[in-house]
Parts: C-alpha cells; sequence; structure tokens
C-alpha cells in the first residue's frame, strides 16, 4: 500500500503529543508519525525510518524551532538511558501532559464528559526522589567495570556516576563500589557467558529515617573481601544494612529469594505519614514516599471516615493504603495475591500497633466473590490499586452487588481506569471526583485517584 512517506523522505513536522516511551508524535499529510529525542511544541525536519499502514517512525535531523518547553536535561545520558523519558521537557509541562493523559482517556475510553478533575498533584522537588535503585554491573569495551544504566530497551549498559532521580546517597554507594570492584578485581556478571560475580547494586533509603540498605546481587553465593566492603560501605552516613542476594539463574529477573545478611539489620525502616514500614530487599514498597504521603493523604480524604466504616484494600500490596485507613475506619480488610507482600503487611500491622486491619492472600477477584457469597461481607467503602491491567469484570461485579456508598480507585493506567469506571458508572455510581498524583517525574508514568459514589436508589 502506498503511503504519503516513504524510508529516507525527509518531511517537516509539528510535534503535538508524546508516545509511551516518551518519543514525540506528529503528523505528516493525516500521517502519524513516531520521533525519538524531540518533544510537544517542536518543529523538525525528521528522516522516515519506517512506515507502517497507519503510522511510521522517523528520526530528528534539525530542530527548526525548538519547543518553548524544552530544557536542558540535568542528566548527562537523560536521552539514552531508559530511566527517564521527559527530563527534556520543562516539569510544568509534564504535569500538564499527564493531566491531559488522564482526562483523554476518561472522555475517549470512560466515555465521560464534565470530568470532576482537581489539578494534578506534582512534586516540589522532581529530582533525587526514589528510594529504591537497582544498578547493572557489567564490563565496558575496553575492560573496565560498567555501573549504571540499561540503555532503553537494551541490555546494554550506560556507565554513569549519578542518578538525578535516585537518592543523593547513591552517588557515595556508586564512588565506593567502584573502587573496590577495581581494586580488588571483582569479576562483573556478564549476561552472554553467565560468567562473572556481581550482577547488580541494589540500594534502599528511608527517606524520613534517613536508613541506607545497600544489596549486592551476585551469581555465587559470597563474596571474596567481605571485610574491606563492609569497613568501606560503613562510613557511609546512614548505613543500617549490607546484604547479598544469590541470583545464579540465567535470567534477567534481578533478584534471586535467598538473602545473605553481611552487616547489620536484615531491614531499614521507613514511614509514610505516621505509620512504619519495616523494608527488606524484596519487599514491595513505594518508590516515592513523598508523593505516596499525598496519595494516601488523598484517599483519607476521599473515603470520609468517621470511625465505624468497614474498609475494603483490594491489591493491598504490604498493606500501606490499608493500615493508612485503619487510623480511622472501624476494619479495614486487605486482600494481595503475594504471600510474602501479606506477610509484610501483617507485620506492619503489628509494629504499628494497628489491631483493626486483617488480610487475605488470594486474587482479588477470586477473594471477595467468595467471602460475599459465603459470609455476605458489608463494605462502606471499597478501594481498588490493581496493576496496569486494571480489575477484572468479575471483581467489579461482585463490587457492584455490594454496593459500597463509596469506590475509590488508584490507577497506574488511565487506559484500565477508564474502562473500569465506565463500567460501574453505567451502574450505579457516579464519578465524582478525579485527581492525577506525579510519583515518577520525567517518566511518562502517571498516577491517578478517582472517587465514586453510589447513586441513591
Ligand atoms: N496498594 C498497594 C500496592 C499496589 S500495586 C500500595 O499502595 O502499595 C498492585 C498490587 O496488586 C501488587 O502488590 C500485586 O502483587 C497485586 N496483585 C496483582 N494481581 C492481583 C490480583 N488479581 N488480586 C490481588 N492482588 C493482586
Amino acid at each position: 500500500m502506498e503511503t504519503v512517506v516513504k524510508k529516507n523522505d525527509l518531511v517537516e513536522i509539528t510535534i503535538e503529543d508524546i508516545g509511551s516511551d516518551g518519543e514525540g508524535i506528529g503528523k505528516y499529510q493525516g500521517y502519524t508519525l513516531f520521533v525519538k529525542d524531540t518533544t510537544v511544541g517542536d518543529r523538525a525536519i525528521v528522516k522516515v525510518i519506517k512506515t507502517g499502514k497507519t503510522y511510521g517512525f522517523a528520526r530528528l535531523m534539525e530542530l527548526v524551532k525548538p519547543s518553548e518547553y524544552r530544557v536542558e536535561p540535568r542528566c548527562p545520558i537523560a536521552s539514552k538511558c531508559g530511566g527517564c523519558q521527559l527530563q527534556h521537557m520543562d516539569y510544568a509541562k509534564q504535569l500538564e501532559y499527564k493531566e491531559n493523559k488522564v482526562r483523554n482517556c476518561l472522555t475517549r475510553i470512560g466515555g465521560f464528559c464534565d470530568i470532576p478533575m482537581e489539578p494534578i498533584c506534582g512534586m516540589e522537588e522532581p529530582y533525587y526522589y526514589r528510594n529504591k535503585s537497582q544498578f547493572p554491573v557489567g564490563k565496558r569495551r575496553d575492560g573496565g567495570v560498567a555501573i549504571g544504566f540499561y540503555a532503553g530497551r537494551t541490555h546494554s549498559i550506560i556507565d554513569t556516576e549519578r542518578c538525578y532521580i535516585g537518592a543523593e546517597v547513591n552517588t557515595d554507594i556508586l564512588r565506593f563500589m567502584r573502587s573496590f570492584i577495581e581494586q580488588y578485581h571483582i569479576e562483573p556478571y556478564e549476561e552472554e557467558t553467565h560468567q562473572g560475580l556481581l550482577r547488580h547494586i541494589l540500594t534502599r533509603v528511608g527517606y524520613r529515617t534517613g536508613e541506607v540498605m545497600v544489596c549486592l546481587v551476585v551469581n555465587g553465593r559470597d563474596i571474596p573481601h567481605k571485610e574491606e566492603l563492609i569497613k568501606g560501605l560503613r562510613e557511609i552516613p546512614g548505613m543500617k544494612s549490607i546484604c547479598l542476594n544469590v541470583n545464579q539463574s540465567k535470567t534477567n529477573v534481578i533478584l534471586g529469594e535467598t538473602i545473605v545478611p553481611l552487616w547489620g539489620e536484615s531491614y531499614i525502616t521507613d514511614y509514610i505519614g505516621d505509620i512504619a514500614y519495616r523494608i527488606s530487599p524484596l519487599s514491595f514498597y513505594q518508590v516515592n514516599p513523598v508523593q505516596t504521603k499525598k496519595l494516601y493523604d488523598i484517599a483519607l480524604l476521599y473515603a470520609d471516615l468517621h470511625g465505624d466504616e468497614v474498609v475494603w484494600d483490594l491489591y493491598c500490596g504490604i498493606g500501606t493504603i490499608s493500615l493508612f485507613l485503619a487510623q480511622k475506619a472501624k476494619m479495614v480488610y486487605g486482600v494481595e495475591i503475594i504471600p510474602q507482600a501479606i506477610e509484610d503487611a501483617k507485620r506492619n500491622a503489628q509494629i504499628n500497633n494497628i489491631r483493626n486491619a486483617e488480610f487475605f492472600v488470594g486474587a482479588a477477584e477470586e477473594v471477595l466473590p467468595a467471602k460475599y457469597q459465603e459470609e455476605n461481607i458489608h463494605a462502606d467503602v471499597i478501594v481498588v490499586d490493581p496493576p496496569r491491567k486494571g480489575c477484572a469484570q468479575s471483581l467489579l461485579d461482585t463490587i457492584l452487588k455490594m454496593a459500597p456508598k463509596k469506590v475509590i480507585y488508584v490507577s497506574c493506567d488511565p487506559a484500565t481506569l477508564a474502562r473500569d469506571l465506565k463500567y460501574l458508572c453505567e451502574k450505579d455510581y457516579e464519578l465524582t471526583k478525579v485527581r492525577a498524583v506525579d510519583q515518577f517525574s520525567h517518566s511518562v508514568h502517571v498516577e491517578t485517584i478517582i472517587l465514586l459514589q453510589r447513586l441513591e436508589a
């Protein structure tokens, strides 16, 4: 089929949107082109590299007129690294883009008009916010050690000394680890040959407590020169836990199942609001604690609890939202599919002396319908926080039957959110509040929290 452009054509376009990997999207005579390294508002000459029936890909050749929203990325490897996609875009514009993404999904997929959107909740400091980082270790072409990040969609490591969205202490940790590896000839792991020892450096930092954990992922069960390793790492302020994670599998899954403690505690502690959480190397924990606190405060506000409500928190992870809401509810029940996460949730309830929270292991779409059928359970508020694919329809059907006054939906994918809301709002619910929250500045991801209220019969 003939397309308006063919391979190697040079055309001039204006970038009007951003794709899911942060690439610019523009149209030439109605034909859509995806162009890496461009941003909304750029006027550019691009070279077509691949064409399909309805869209194609092109490379940036010349910026005829740079977008007014373009900024110089702080990080020198921002355009190569797979971690950040939007660093070259002004932060205020990033927020506007994310808010629009949510609004568009709700309009186009959800069929909503008059969307009750509250202004997006952005970050005050959109750098150095992540409390967890995983740096792959490998060999450079010249034989030296490479520690850094994977280039977008590949496994080649870009050597770096600093990550501008990770905790600042990582820079000290990386500097020490680089000199340790070089001095004692620690062999970096090689994916192709499955040889070598050190695979990843995992760090976790308690944002409030300042506690630091370093966990080295090794293709073995031990590491040479442990004493020197521990001595050096202990000089880093806040160091609380040093351990190994054993991963001897030929896999690109980062962590194995076994932890070998080397020094200190096997966990660090951090707080969201007044609730303490124990975080071990394998635990799931929200990566942006400052924005998570804001997200949960919004959940609390939307739930409007007075002390006599029963809340179900589905997809509860380690019980973070459950415990937060338990401060104001009569009883909270959490459901989560991963057994270890439920163990963490129970222990977190204990260390905070929270007695009005109970947790169940299992798929939300199985546990809730079964409990409803067998025990006729009741809920005043149901919270869901599903993974990207959203909620199973059988779960939505049970929610409709249980008829809670309020449903709070926390979502990391506005498209599946819109699909599920459409289903609930065709029946007995009304969309009363929508708020996007930026949990991941410089990435294309956006978190949304919404409130549905049951229509009076
Ligand atoms: N609410 C938590 C975690 C949300 S992430 C927090 O705020 O920290 C989504 C969670 O859903 C993950 O912990 C994942 O393990 C869990 N999950 C995935 N599929 C599930 C299912 N079908 N039923 C219950 N939990 C599920």
